[in-house]
C-alpha cells in the first residue's frame, strides 16, 4: 500500500470515526438523563470539532504547502464553517418553534462538513505549484499549461488528466513562460 492510498483510506474513515465519537458521547456520557440538553450538545460538538480538526490536519499536514495565503485561507474557511453552522442552527430553531437543542444538533453538524470541503479547496496544490514540483524532478520536463500535469514522455500533446489538447509549440512556449516566471519569483 502506498502512502497516498493509506491517506485516502484514512480520509474516508473520518466520517465513521466522527460518528462513533459522537454516538459514544451521546450514549456513554450524556445519555443517562434523557434527551441531551443544549449545553451538552454544544460540548459534544466542541469535542467533535477538536477530533475532526486534529485528525484532518495530522492526515494532510505533510502534503500541504503551508504558504501565507493557505494559512489565511484555512482561517477563513474555519470562520465560514462556524458561520454556516450558526445560520443553520438559527434556521432550525426558527422552523422548529424554538427547539434550541435541535438547532444546535443540526447546525453543529454543518460546521465540520463545510470545513472539510473548504480545506480541500484551499489545501489543494495549484497548477503553478504542481509545475514547480514536477520541475524539481529534473530539468527536461514538460507540464500541462492548464493543470500542471507532468506530460514528459507522452506520445501525443494531450493532457490525460484535464483533457487539454495543445500543439507542440504551444506546450514549449507555455513551458518557457512558466520557467521564466519561476526564475523571476
Ligand atoms: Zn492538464
Amino acid at each position: 500500500m502506498t502512502k497516498l492510498v493509506a491517506r485516502l483510506i484514512l480520509a474516508m474513515l473520518i466520517l465513521p470515526v466522527a460518528g462513533a465519537v459522537f454516538l459514544f458521547m451521546a450514549f456513554a456520557i450524556f445519555g443517562n438523563t434523557g434527551p441531551p440538553s443544549a449545553l451538552s450538545l454544544s460540548l459534544m460538538w466542541l469535542v467533535e470539532y477538536a477530533v475532526i480538526g486534529t485528525y484532518w490536519v495530522l492526515l494532510w499536514r505533510s502534503t500541504v504547502r503551508w504558504t501565507r495565503e493557505r494559512l489565511l485561507g484555512t482561517f477563513g474557511v474555519t470562520l465560514a464553517a462556524l458561520l454556516c453552522g450558526g445560520i443553520g442552527a438559527g434556521f432550525i430553531v426558527e422552523v422548529s418553534h424554538e427547539d434550541i437543542a435541535l438547532g444546535i444538533l443540526v447546525g453543529g453538524g454543518l460546521v465540520p462538513i463545510v470545513w472539510v470541503f473548504g480545506t480541500v479547496l484551499v489545501w489543494k496544490e495549484t497548477s503553478q505549484e504542481r509545475f514547480e514540483r514536477v520541475k524539481s524532478y529534473g530539468t527536461d520536463t514538460v507540464s500541462c499549461p492548464v493543470c500542471g500535469y507532468n506530460m514528459t514522455g507522452l506520445k501525443e500533446a494531450r493532457c490525460p488528466e484535464c483533457g487539454g489538447s495543445f500543439t507542440v509549440d504551444e506546450l514549449l512556449t507555455a513551458q518557457q513562460n512558466r520557467e521564466e516566471e519561476l526564475e523571476q519569483s
